[in-house]
């Protein structure tokens, strides 16, 4: 049987530092993460993949507001829609590229818009936390607290930026499609950074919310989603570290979940980055999943293979 992996690909798979983010520059990018994940499927994994957005949904809010003088801006849902189809070409044209050229005999890949069910109850709805688009004057932020019943805060000197919520993933809505695809041999790109995120209405219906789901967080719901063996998180650190930044740093190899989340309790994890793919790997192991690991993506099959990374045991 060929194990099953999600693998979860950070903000550097498609953009490095440093760079402006041009359709070139990004192309580039996912031509050299496309090659790491044919090496997996090569190596005989069944890979499902999931990404970021961070960069590109700020680009599109950005192009949005600049925008409205002559078109009605989108809302977040509509604009994490965009994204995912944006990045999802990128991924599926350079993967069916790198396939074709390394004759590997698998059908072309397929994006799936992906849309995640959060709870309308989820307290981060009375809490919002993630920062996303444009920086603002305080001004203009203090406008669109008033006008639009929005929470803007002021982001370490750099400006004035809006939060949003950061609700918990419950289910992908798309899983009966994704696990379909998956079966009949398909490498499927779904829940783009993180999913766009969905209430059930009054009416039982579907409708999308202002917040951004956490991308990690996100694919620990599509790993259990589709009964996968393995969740991998590639992100742009060889290993989780403790007393990050601190004297005594020092790398975690091997790890049984109880001893991670006695570290996760005690602080060594940032909330906005490395908190939640801990987060992610406890709970994918707790509920099933076989082993869960965050490496660099330039170690991803050595991760997955178990020499390289951080390795989350049950
Ligand atoms: P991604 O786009 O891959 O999700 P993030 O920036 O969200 O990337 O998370 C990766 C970053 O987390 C690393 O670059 C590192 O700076 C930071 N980080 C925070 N705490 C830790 C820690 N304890 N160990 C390792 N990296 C950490
Ligand atoms: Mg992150």
């Amino acid at each position: 049987m060929r194990e099953r992996v999600v693998v979860a690909l950070g903000g550097n798979a498609i953009l490095q530092r440093g760079q402006r983010g041009t359709a070139a520059e990004q192309m580039g990018n996912v031509q050299k993460t496309a090659r790491e994940v044919a090496k997996m499927i090569q190596a005989g994994y069944q890979v499902i993949l999931t990404h970021g957005n961070g960069p590109q949904v700020g680009t599109i809010l950005i192009q949005n507001e600049l925008g409205a003088r002559q078109v009605p801006a989108m809302p977040m849902d509509v604009c994490g829609a965009e994204s995912q189809g944006f990045i999802g070409y990128l991924f599926c044209q350079a993967l069916a590229n790198c396939f074709q050229r390394k004759k590997i005999p698998i059908p072309k890949p397929v994006c799936i818009v992906t849309q995640v069910r959060v709870d309308r109850t989820d307290p981060a709805f009375q809490n919002p936390t993630k920062p996303v688009g444009p920086f603002f004057s305080e001004e203009e932020a203090r406008r669109r607290m008033k006008e639009r019943n929005e929470t803007w805060i002021e982001d370490a000197g750099r400006g004035w930026r809006r939060v949003v919520p950061s609700p918990d993933p419950k289910e992908i809505i798309e899983k009966e499609a994704v696990r379909a695809l998956v079966e009949q041999g398909f490498v499927v790109v779904a829940s783009g950074g993180g999913g766009i995120p969905v209430v059930t209405a009054e009416d039982g219906g579907l409708e999308g919310v202002e917040a951004v789901i956490d991308k990690d967080l996100a694919a620990e719901r599509l790993a259990r989603d589709v009964n996968a063996d393995l969740l991998l998180i590639l992100t742009d650190v060889p290993q989780v570290l403790i007393h990050y930044r601190q004297p005594g740093e020092k790398a975690v190899g091997t790890i049984r979940a109880d001893e991670l989340e006695a570290y996760h309790l005690e602080g060594h994890f940032k909330s906005g980055s490395m908190g939640p793919k801990v987060e992610a790997t406890l709970r994918f192991v707790r509920n099933g999943g076989k082993r869960a690991v965050i490496a660099s993506l330039d170690q991803a099959l050595e991760a997955l293979e178990g020499s390289r990374g951080t390795q989350v045991l049950p």
